[in-house]
């Protein structure tokens, strides 16, 4: 039987296992996947003793996710541009990592908004400077896009991230976001705003933003966000960040369990059910 986990602290919030779950389930494979609560003190001993205990891998959520990457002896290109990984498995014995929110922001954008492409957007705008940001600035980067402006409340971890990456990427001061956005293609609220129980309010007229901006939004916790619900009202193109949730699963699954699983209107009508479930209780 395989088996395959995530590690956190706290972990016990964590969606993954219904979605591994689920495909399990759908897919017919005699496996598990569960949470597994780790300390940071003691993340390096668990991943070191992980396959002795039978597992295949697992994913990696907060605040473990640069501890993983250290590590991984085999790194992805992912993994190494957000310096963090959140999908580890094994190969030839040694641990690999990867870093797989880009990749599922990809997916979901190219399903919500069919025919937009940020290689030919212009400038994208992405709001944060954390993890999540750094891996939607290296797939953005990595699909050709022009120029991406990286708003961010304390403007030295924008500077920092756009040092990394290169002269395509400006930090700009968060307080030049309305004066800044009316020509990009897209706009990514990578920050904690706008999420339940305490990110503080994404305070943004989207008047800034031109008539054909999609707005995605990585926070999932409501589903549809204060920003997406405004997006909306313009009638613009939403990405919600359920979507990425599900898609950057995928490669873990097919790593541990040996089958590429779907993202199913059944499996996102799961996840959409136990949100809406733990936000009214
Ligand atoms: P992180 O590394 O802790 O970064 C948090 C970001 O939010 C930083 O840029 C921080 O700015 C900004 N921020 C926090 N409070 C703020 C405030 N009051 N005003 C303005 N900016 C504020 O976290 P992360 O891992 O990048 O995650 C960022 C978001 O993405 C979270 O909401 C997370 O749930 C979401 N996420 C979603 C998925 C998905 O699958 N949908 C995957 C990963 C992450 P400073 O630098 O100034 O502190």
């Amino acid at each position: 039987m395989s088996k395959a986990c995530i590690i956190g602290w706290p972990v016990a919030h964590s969606r993954s296992p219904l979605i591994h779950g689920y495909w399990l389930s759908k897919y017919n494979i005699s496996g598990s996947y569960e949470k597994q609560p780790v300390r940071p003190e003691e993340v390096e001993a668990f991943l070191r003793g992980m396959q002795a205990r039978g597992f295949q891998g697992c994913n990696v959520t907060l605040p473990h996710k640069e501890a993983a990457f250290a590590c991984a002896v085999r790194k992805e290109p992912a993994a190494r541009a957000v310096g963090a990984a959140n999908t580890l498995w094994f190969e030839d014995g040694e641990l690999a990592c990867d870093n797989t929110d880009g990749a599922g922001f990809m997916c979901h954008l190219a399903a919500c908004a069919p025919g937009f492409d940020v290689g030919h957007c212009g400038a994208a705008a992405i709001l944060g400077a954390g993890g999540a940001a750094r891996a939607i600035v290296h797939a953005f980067l990595s699909a050709g896009v022009g120029e991406v402006r990286l708003f961010n409340r304390t403007r030295a971890r924008a500077e920092t991230v756009a040092a990394f990456f290169g002269p395509r990427v400006k930090a700009c001061a968060w307080s030049e976001l309305a004066e800044r956005v009316g020509d990009a293609g897209i706009l990514v609220n990578a920050t904690t705003l706008g999420m339940e129980g305490g990110g503080g309010a994404l305070a943004l007229d989207l008047a800034a933003l031109g008539a054909r901006c999609v707005v995605a939004d990585l926070v999932y916790v409501p589903l549809i966000t204060p920003l997406l619900a405004a997006a909306q009202a313009r009638g613009l193109t939403t990405v919600d960040g359920l979507g990425m949730l599900l898609h950057q699963a995928v490669p873990g699954f097919e790593k541990w369990f040996g089958v590429r699983p779907q993202v199913t209107s059944e499996l996102r009508a799961l996840l959409v059910a136990d949100i809406e479930r733990r936000t009214c209780s």
